[in-house]
């Protein structure tokens, strides 16, 4: 009986459940794309367990949405607690966030270093910022502002498929994704005491993230709309067809992959209808699923 009330409870129920419980939260930050959406901020998910956060991509506006998820009460998105970041892979929606991550919560009084996980070429993007910023940085420290000296730097961790990271509270795993001619691009699988959650970046269809979450408890996955006026042309949809995930295959990938609940997220959905959404991701998958929005609890 209890079972079959559990998962009889709609996608809005579970977000008021897992916003007020004390057990690990998922907190979209930004489920936009490269569009300049005001409502949408760049990609960017918190996993959130025992006061701690875990970011995954840090599109552009991750350390204001983090400071807004604060707002609502969130504490562990403080912005100078934020240390701790996996990327997905190196397109430039996932990544134009980097260096807010590295310099504000430091100016703002971070005293540890940011811990960066993430594909090759990391390292050097890392350093490239790092010069980038070297002035600002001097400045900080030697005027009157009086900077700490080791808020700002950043450890980075390239990784490959496998366990990347551990501690008490959470184990995450990075699993290879398919996207397009990237040659390297993950997803990351966060296991906590209560919680096993399940985030595909940015992907085609792939039978990894059926494997990864095998009836997780939420699974973040992608979307674009396949009547976008871009698909009239050829590249367009050549393009979309190996780098990204439309309705209809998120529906038979959620339906295999069996999650509790389904958060899409990084939607490339311009003028694609909710109505045309759903009955599409239907057509395959009848579990709970949700749109994301910024800011959203799961
Ligand atoms: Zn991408
Ligand atoms: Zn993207």
């Amino acid at each position: 009986m209890v079972l079959i009330l559990v998962t009889a409870i709609t996608g809005l129920a579970q977000e008021k459940t897992a916003s007020l419980s004390t057990g690990t939260q998922v907190v979209v930050l930004g489920t936009g794309t490269p569009l300049a959406d005001p409502e949408r901020s760049g990609p960017a998910v918190a996993v959130v367990v025992n006061g701690s956060a875990y970011l995954v991509d840090c599109g552009p506006g991750v350390v204001r949405r983090a400071a807004a998820a604060e707002k609502n009460g969130i504490k562990a998105l403080a912005v100078e607690k934020l240390k701790i970041v996996f990327i997905t892979h190196l397109h430039s929606d996932h990544t134009l966030g980097y260096p807010d991550l590295i310099f504000s919560p430091w100016v703002l009084g971070r005293t540890e270093g940011l811990e960066a996980y993430g594909p090759r070429g990391l390292k050097s993007m890392t350093s490239h910022l790092e010069k980038a910023w070297t002035e600002d940085v001097r400045i900080r420290q030697r005027g009157l502002e009086q900077a700490n000296a080791t808020g700002y730097k950043v450890k980075v961790h390239e990784i490959r498929a496998g366990v990347v990271y551990r501690d008490a509270n959470v184990t995450v795993t990075a699993f290879p994704v398919k996207h397009g001619i990237w040659k390297e691009a993950y997803g990351y699988t966060f296991e906590t005491r209560d919680r096993k959650i399940v985030i595909s970046g940015d992907t085609a269809p792939t039978d990894e993230v059926v494997k990864a979450c095998d009836g997780c408890d939420v699974l973040l996955h992608e979307v674009y709309n396949p009547h976008g006026d871009e698909l009239k042309e050829e590249h367009w949809k050549e393009y979309f067809r190996t780098f990204h995930t439309s309705p209809a295959e998120l529906g038979e990938i959620a339906r295999r992959a069996r999650p509790r609940l389904l958060v899409v997220y990084h939607q490339v959905l311009e003028k694609l209808p909710e109505a045309d959404l759903v009955k599409q991701i239907r057509k395959e998958y009848s579990g709970d699923w949700v749109s994301a929005k910024d800011l959203g609890v799961y």
